[in-house]
């Protein structure tokens, strides 16, 4: 296949993107329109929890495509009702909404959350989150986020998100007032840079929303869904979150999200959520599908299995090339490079030859690895093996 400049020209410019068109994957690999293949460490950001096409969720599509797409969001449909049972079933939750994006998920639990304060807490309303936090592109996300600029770019910003320093209990403390509904946070801080919540940080927090009269959100749009090694990752803290949002890995690849939340918080009523296409029977079959494949035997095991190989490879090169270590949990890692040659790294990496491979720079100076959670072994090994070239080459 010939590489379509017209085309390129007919989309909106919102990222600059290498030259090549992906045209099919399997597993942990990637083909470009050359056949040029491609080791696959980003998976559409953490978002391809069983690999590239895998054979359960692609025959769940194909089932439900050609027995029920839509019947419109007015109507119960199967996949949705088994989905949210499962995700109920297994965690502190009672109810779901499904969404469309990750960042809807979240708009969701916001409106939840205000919803909540205007009835139990006299119309409070603030949302206290934290520096370097990432919850979407919407602007109440945008506003609920804190990536540097992000204040300005398309202000004026939704009100009411006052932000804290992650792991520091006294400045989440010092913000609370009459007007602090919830308590907003990423169990392990994604696009900032693998940033791990402790887990003491986590319980402090639950003690203090508990004290104030605080909602707890957990926004586990990246974490979620068995990435850190934990089927949620607030489980590794022991505490009960109010609301959760999901994403990303949830569907598989497939656009689906979900805003979870226990019943004495779940206060909508009639009007105040919706829309067209959430908890379509197509979406939801996928979700399906992936759900039962993360929660079969041996599959959680496996992950941490991976995810300490991994963890132990990426400290071994941090010690070879004099780096600052690495960190994460789970299939969600970090190596901290101590200098600021990420993009060039990631940019070797995919341009090698004959094959490629794909990885993720969120900041200059660390490499993120967000791989398929059943990927091999061998995959991983062969991962480490290449980012050592790749280095050696990037570093003369
Ligand atoms: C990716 C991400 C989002 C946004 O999800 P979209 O599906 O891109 O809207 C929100 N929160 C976290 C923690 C994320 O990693």
């Amino acid at each position: 296949m010939k590489f379509d400049r017209s085309g390129v020209n007919a989309l909106m410019e919102i990222t600059s993107r290498p030259e090549l068109v992906f045209v099919s994957g399997q597993g942990s690999w990637l083909e470009d329109h050359t056949g040029k293949r491609y080791l696959d460490f980003v998976q559409g950001w953490a978002v391809n929890s069983l690999g590239h096409c895998p054979p359960g969720v692609v025959k769940a599509i194909n089932e439900q495509s050609a027995r029920l797409i839509n019947p419109s969001p007015a109507f119960y449909n199967e996949p949705s009702m088994e989905l949210a049972k499962r995700l109920t079933g297994a965690s502190c939750f009672d109810r779901i909404f499904f969404t469309n994006s990750g960042a809807e998920a979240n708009e969701g639990a916001i409106k939840l959350a205000r919803k909540w304060g205007r009835l139990h807490r006299k119309g409070a309303f603030k949302i206290i989150t934290f520096d370097h936090s990432f919850h979407g592109r919407t602007l109440a996300t945008m506003s609920a986020s804190g990536k540097p600029g992000w204040d300005t770019i398309f202000a004026p910003q939704v009100d009411g998100f006052p932000k804290a320093n992650l792991n520091d209990l006294d400045s989440v403390r010092a913000l609370v007032d009459d007007q602090t509904v919830a308590i907003m946070l990423e169990p392990v801080q994604g696009e900032a840079g693998v940033i791990p919540a402790t887990r003491e940080f986590m319980r402090s927090l639950r003690k203090l929303a508990d004290e104030k009269g605080l909602l707890l959100i957990v926004d586990e749009v990246q974490t979620g869904m068995g990435r850190t090694g934990k089927l949620f990752a607030y489980e590794h803290s022991g505490v009960t979150p109010d609301i959760m949002t999901l994403g990303k890995g949830i569907g598989g690849g497939v656009p689906l999200a979900a805003l979870c939340a226990r019943e004495a918080v779940s206060c909508f009523e009639h009007g105040d959520q919706g829309g067209t296409y959430n908890g379509n029977p197509l979406m939801t079959a996928a979700g399906v599908a992936v759900f039962d494949a993360l929660t079969a035997p041996g599959f959680m095991q496996e992950v941490n299995a991976r995810g300490q190989q991994l963890s132990e490879g990426l400290l071994a090169l941090s010690a070879k090339w004099g780096m600052k270590g690495e960190r994460g949990e789970g299939l969600l890692r970090a190596l901290l490079l101590g200098r600021d040659d990420g993009g060039a790294i990631v940019e070797a990496a995919r341009d090698w030859a004959p094959e490629g491979m794909l990885l993720n720079a969120p900041r200059a100076d660390l490499l993120r690895f967000m791989p398929a959670l059943n990927v091999t072994a061998e995959e991983i090994n062969l991962m480490l093996k290449r980012l050592d070239d790749v280095i050696a080459e990037v570093r003369g």
